[in-house]
């Protein structure tokens, strides 16, 4: 695998990897070595190079966490060039190379850095639970736990074509969703920055009856809403449509824009 060590000093690893490592094989490369930081991005299909673009994310960790460098070349005269975390100008699901450097260019390299202390993040209600009782899990047991989580809950895509998450999970001002917690008492809200919600677009959607729904070839999956099915047949309009009516029936029921997380050219 194209992984080197670029850097190590008394708490930290910088773990530089090419942009073709599978994602997974990176994160059980640093697992097996007791280095923390990604283990809660365990089983994200994809390739390292691609990690940056969408600034992935699960079970409350975002690769830009660990982010240390991204190398990129430009198309226009093949010239390279080191952003550094800050430059990608991360957000959720989101970074300056799915908006600014779309089309631009291509990452080569990414470095990561790697803490040799592994802190526990169980911040995510599954994983707290699935970890309770445990005396000192290691990054190993938590690896483990989110992998069957993920395996239970999402649909593999050599089974049945999928993206993952279909769509980003809305942030609303604290007055929307206090309006919405106040005649759903079951809604979980987390905050978001000051006087702003982050609302599970999960169950927006499942609120308003799309959870398990087929409209011809493409569907809703049943055991995680935001994902979107593509059954054989199926067509790229299709799906498009599907999505459009999820949109425009969240915003009609709750007045809440949400917003597809894939990349839709
Ligand atoms: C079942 C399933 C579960 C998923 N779960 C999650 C999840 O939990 N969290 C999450 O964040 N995502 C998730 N995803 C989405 C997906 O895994 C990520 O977006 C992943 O990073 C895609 O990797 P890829 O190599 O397949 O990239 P592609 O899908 O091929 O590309 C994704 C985008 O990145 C660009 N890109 C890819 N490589 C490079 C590069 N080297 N340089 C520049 N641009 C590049 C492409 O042009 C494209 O715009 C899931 C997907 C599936 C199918």
């Amino acid at each position: 695998m194209d992984i080197s060590i670029v850097g190590n000093d008394c708490a930290y690893i910088y773990l530089r990897a090419g942009a073709g490592v599978v994602w997974d094989d990176l994160v059980q490369f640093c697992v097996d070595r007791g280095w923390g930081g990604v283990e809660n991005l365990s089983a994200i299909p994809g390739c390292t190079g691609a990690a940056p673009v969408q600034n992935i994310g699960a079970y409350g960790a975002e690769v830009s966490n660990v982010i240390h460098a991204v190398e990129f070349m430009f198309y226009n005269d093949l010239s390279a060039r080191e952003f550094s975390c800050v430059e990608c100008n991360f957000g959720y699901r989101d970074s300056i190379f799915k908006r600014e450097l779309k089309g631009c260019g291509i990452i080569t390299y990414v470095t990561l850095r790697l803490t040799k202390n592994p802190v526990i993040n169980a911040n995510y209600e599954d994983v707290k639970h699935a970890l309770h009782g445990l005396d000192n899990p290691s990054i190993h047991t938590v690896r483990d736990i989110i992998s069957s989580i993920r395996a239970s809950k999402l649909p593999d895509p050599s089974v049945v074509g999928n993206a993952g998450s279909f769509f980003k999970n809305p942030v609303v001002s604290e007055k929307l969703a206090l309006s919405i917690k106040n005649s759903h008492p079951s809604l979980k809200l987390f905050p978001s920055g000051e006087k702003y919600y982050k609302i599970p677009a999960a169950w927006l959607i499942e609120q308003c009856g799309f959870k398990g729904k087929r409209v011809g070839n493409v569907g809703v999956h049943a055991k995680q809403p935001l994902v979107l099915l593509a059954f054989e047949g199926a067509t790229g309009d299709e799906l498009i449509n599907l999505s459009h009516t999820i949109i425009q029936t969240v915003k009609e029921r709750f007045n809440v824009d949400i917003e597809p997380e894939v990349n839709i050219c």
